[in-house]
């Protein structure tokens, strides 16, 4: 894997001094609880090696919050593991379930660690593009149910979703369920965004559905809930036997990490809901006011429900090719964006259509606005 747009974009911003809406690094402040209890565990000395699943009351906290949001009753011991991120989480699922020549579907655009996976595994990644419809991205049951072949073995799904910012809706997570279920599909869920849902969207866990729970590895993380994607503390919630397959594999990246992390989040994941209320409070704020800007801009935002990001078509400012568009941006308005072709696995990408990340302080948004309404 080559140089990536990434790493263009963020080199550009740094020679530039653009504001950066390139990245999903959030500029939000994280719990004081949270952060006095991490200095805590380091001081008096939780600083070796946790067990390897992870320490028993982050687990414990885990499955208390999986019970208490969702219905679902996991076992602190065996069916619940901790991982270094959800990034770990998804590589060790993977890794644990596919066999080389098995196929993956996910859907398009995606999260770029996907396609990374499945490489690792030698399997294939067989991506289904969400459809265009008006200014949401939707599910195509159609392609999907064409997109499964006998050697389909998993389906990893990502709700909310990032980059598009979709929550799955139960009509769609039903259909899902069904195709998994009529195929053997096992089905590996993205959630960590689950906190980070606005208005009247709502969270829906595809292992609630009848008859998923067996069949279904739930991840998520610390990372976007308490903005800290530094500390990389992420968790795997699942059945039994597909835990330990995906607990197999981990013990030999990481085998285990973040001690101090582990320790004060398992009080943190406690009383999220509080804080979670707060932060969805300040990102609803950022959504809108940068999907009002770029509206008045004169670009054509895309809705989004969830997490950190807004799509924009940028055709109206005559540009094709959402690549180009970033490239110029900087000098033309002193912002970065990234091409969400790069987010796209199959050919079907939209090439006109660019992400900006809204996890950023109200005064960088206030600017990149201003100043993308100047350069129109
Ligand atoms: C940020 C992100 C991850 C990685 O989470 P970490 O806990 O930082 O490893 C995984 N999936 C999606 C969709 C993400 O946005």
């Amino acid at each position: 894997m080559g140089t990536s747009i990434f790493t263009e974009m963020t080199e550009l911003a740094r020679s530039t001094g653009a504001v950066n809406l390139g990245q999903g690094v959030p500029e939000l402040p994280s719990p004081g609880a949270l952060l006095k209890d991490v200095a805590e565990a380091v001081t008096s000395g939780s600083n070796q090696y946790p067990p390897a699943v992870g320490f028993p009351a982050l687990r414990e906290a885990v499955a208390a919050h999986q019970l208490r949001r969702y219905g679902l009753d996991y076992r602190p011991q065996g069916e619940v593991l901790i991982t270094t991120g959800a990034t770990e989480a998804l590589a060790s699922a993977v890794l644990a379930l596919c066999d080389p020549g098995d196929e993956i579907i996910a859907f398009d655009p995606c999260y770029d660690a996907y396609a990374a996976d499945a490489r690792l595994a030698g399997a294939r990644l067989v991506a289904v593009p969400l459809a265009l419809d008006g200014a949401d991205f939707v599910l195509d049951v159609d392609a999907l149910r064409r997109a499964v072949s006998p050697r389909t073995r998993v389906l990893i799904l990502n709700t909310p979703h990032n980059p598009t910012g979709k929550v799955f809706t139960a009509d769609e997570l039903a259909v899902i369920a069904d195709v998994c279920t009529q195929h053997s599909l096992t089905v590996i869920t993205d959630e960590v965004y689950e906190h980070l849902v606005y208005g009247d969207a709502r969270h829906l866990t595809i292992a609630s559905l009848p008859g998923m729970r067996e069949r279904t590895l739930t991840i998520s993380s610390a990372g976007k809930t308490f903005n800290v994607t530094g500390w990389k503390v992420g968790w795997i919630c699942g059945p039994r036997p597909l835990v330990a397959a995906a607990g197999a594999a981990k013990q030999f990246l990481t085998y285990a990490s973040g001690t101090p992390y582990q320790e004060a989040l398992a009080r943190a994941l406690d009383t999220v809901d509080a804080w979670a209320g707060d932060l969805r409070g300040v990102l609803t704020r950022n959504r809108d006011l940068l999907s009002d800007g770029l509206t008045r801009a004169g670009l054509l935002p895309f809705h989004a429900d969830a997490g950190y990001f807004l799509q924009a078509d940028v055709r109206p400012w005559g540009y094709a090719d959402g690549v180009e568009f970033c490239r110029d941006l900087p000098e033309r308005a002193g912002v970065v964006a990234i091409p969400t072709s790069a987010f796209y696995v199959s050919a079907d990408a939209p090439a006109w259509l660019v992400r900006f990340s809204f996890c950023k302080r109200e005064e960088s948004l206030r600017m990149a606005v201003d100043q993308l309404i100047k350069a129109q």
